[in-house]
């Protein structure tokens, strides 16, 4: 069989003749069969397509793996064959990380297994599965590890690059919860990481990002969570209004955590007609218990007068009840990070992020807020490779725009938007949608890059994956 593109999807930068992309491949075409995908093939665009929208970045194969010895496989074609490899799990990296411009995709989703050991307070997933699934398996069981806001997101890609999500600031970052993990290497070995093996690289994978290997099952601490209370809140955005609910939920109890967008309100019924198209506080609050315990924090964010309020008492999984927006947007997002310890942004700042949003003439624009604290500040941050524990919120100035020719304006307002915010110079990979050197040296500090550099040396010495905020050896 005939392993190269014929149809003009083939890859922009052909690093491999025709006849030498066969010979690379063969071995794979032997182990997967027709789950080696090659442009012809019929679902090849389908299963190539990433969450984010960009400029083409043309992959010559996707491997869909099922077992840790057929992940061992595709990094060994591309190891000795020199073809760029990206690994994929739920496929939403912001910088569209899980495509290989002439290269190999080793796309993780077919690993989906999960076990949940509620005896051991631990829950196995396999590298390619969501947070969906696997809260709604944890949730059977009264059960959560805490992930992000999103059901479709790879809980691989999440938990690398930190994981902040609805119940950090009670349990810490997702990362605080990887108790240990599998992983390929570059030079083919299948490791354990944890506190007792390889434990330079336990503390790399965790904000190291896919820098040091293919993580083919993850060990995730489960805590019990039979009930929460969340859902949708919204207000009229006005700069007091914001300004209290930023206070709020700064000084809120760590179980109360999520996300806040500064938005143009969109035409939705939920929301009454005269907002629609006007300044909007929308947020994704979850308060980990039952609401007998969160009325104070509730009757506090209601007090300035919602204009929707869809909180309620709900099983946790329901969290993710939304799977998560549509894809092939193209987005240009700047994270950063805000304040220090109980501390949030004043009247002055509200007004201005609530400008910067209204003015934005490309498309939808969002300043993104996610209160820290609680249990992530609680963690020793030599522990891992994230930084940022201290800073008070994390905060994206993002916005999307339908097609390239929208990219520049959005561009500019990002760029804009941000310095007038004070978001920038600080970053979290897990929402960069850029990824150059000063990208990475923004996400951690010199120590911990050093750091990082020296374990990148010892696992992955020519830098094989580097598909990613890329840790250079
Ligand atoms: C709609 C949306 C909502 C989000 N919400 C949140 C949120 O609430 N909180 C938060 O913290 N983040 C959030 N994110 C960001 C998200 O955590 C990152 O985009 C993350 O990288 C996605 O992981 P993935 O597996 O889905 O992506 P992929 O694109 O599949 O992977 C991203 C990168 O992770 C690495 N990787 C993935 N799988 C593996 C593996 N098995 N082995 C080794 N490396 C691997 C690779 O470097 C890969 O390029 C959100 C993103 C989107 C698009």
């Amino acid at each position: 069989m005939s392993t190269h593109g014929s149809n003009g999807t083939t890859s922009t930068t052909a690093l491999l003749s025709p006849e030498a992309l066969d010979s690379a491949l063969a071995p794979l075409v032997a182990a997967l069969g027709d789950r080696l995908l090659i442009p012809s093939a019929a679902g090849f665009a389908e299963t190539a397509a990433v969450f984010m929208g960009g400029p083409e970045r043309a992959p010559v194969a996707i491997a869909r793996v099922r077992t840790t010895d057929e992940v061992a496989a595709v990094v060994a074609v591309a190891r000795d064959t020199g073809l760029p490899l990206a690994v994929r799990s739920g496929g939403h990296s912001f910088a569209r990380h899980g495509l290989a411009d002439g290269g190999l995709v080793l796309d993780m989703r077919l690993m989906d297994g999960i076990e949940i050991d509620a005896d051991a307070g631990v829950g196995h997933a396999q590298g390619g599965v969501l947070a969906g699934a696997y809260s709604t398996a944890a949730g059977e069981r009264g059960l959560a590890t805490g992930f992000g806001d999103t059901g479709t997101v790879g809980i691989t890609g999440l938990a690398l690059g930190g994981g902040i999500g609805y119940l950090s600031r009670r349990d810490g970052l997702t990362l605080d919860n990887l108790l240990g993990a599998e992983v390929v290497l570059a030079d083919g070995r299948v490791v354990q990481a944890n506190a007792d093996e390889h434990p330079d690289l336990y503390w790399a994978l965790r904000g190291g990002g896919g820098n040091f290997g293919v993580v083919t099952r993850l060990d995730l601490r489960l805590r019990e969570l039979p009930v929460v209370t969340g859902g949708m809140l919204a207000w009229a955005a006005e700069p007091g209004t914001l300004a209290t609910v930023l206070a709020t939920l700064a000084e809120a109890p760590a179980e109360l955590a999520g996300m806040l967008n500064v938005m143009v309100a969109p035409p939705l019924p939920m929301l009454p007609a005269e907002l629609h198209g006007k300044p909007l506080v929308m947020a994704l609050v979850c308060f980990a218990g039952p609401a007998s315990g969160a009325e104070a924090v509730f009757a506090a964010l209601r007090a300035p007068g919602t204009v929707f309020d869809g909180v309620r008492e709900i099983p946790y999984p329901e969290m993710f009840a939304g799977g998560g927006p549509d894809g092939g947007v193209f987005a240009e997002a700047r994270p950063g990070f805000l304040g220090e310890g109980v501390w949030a942004p004043d009247e002055a700042w509200a007004a201005a992020a609530i400008e910067a949003v209204s003015g934005a003439s490309h498309g939808p624009a969002v300043v993104n807020m996610r209160p820290m604290g609680g249990a992530i500040a609680g963690v020793d941050g030599a522990s891992s490779a994230f930084a940022h524990r201290d800073a008070a919120w994390m905060v994206t100035v993002q916005g999307m725009a339908m097609g390239p020719d929208g990219v520049p304006a959005l561009r500019e307002w990002v760029t804009s938007a941000s310095d007038t915010l004070g978001v920038a110079g600080r970053g979290y990979v897990n929402f960069m949608t850029n990824a150059t050197e000063q990208d990475v040296r923004n996400a951690y500090p010199e120590a911990t890059l050093a750091r990082l550099r020296e374990v990148k040396r010892a696992y992955d010495p020519t830098n094989l994956f580097a598909s990613n905020h890329n840790v250079t050896p």
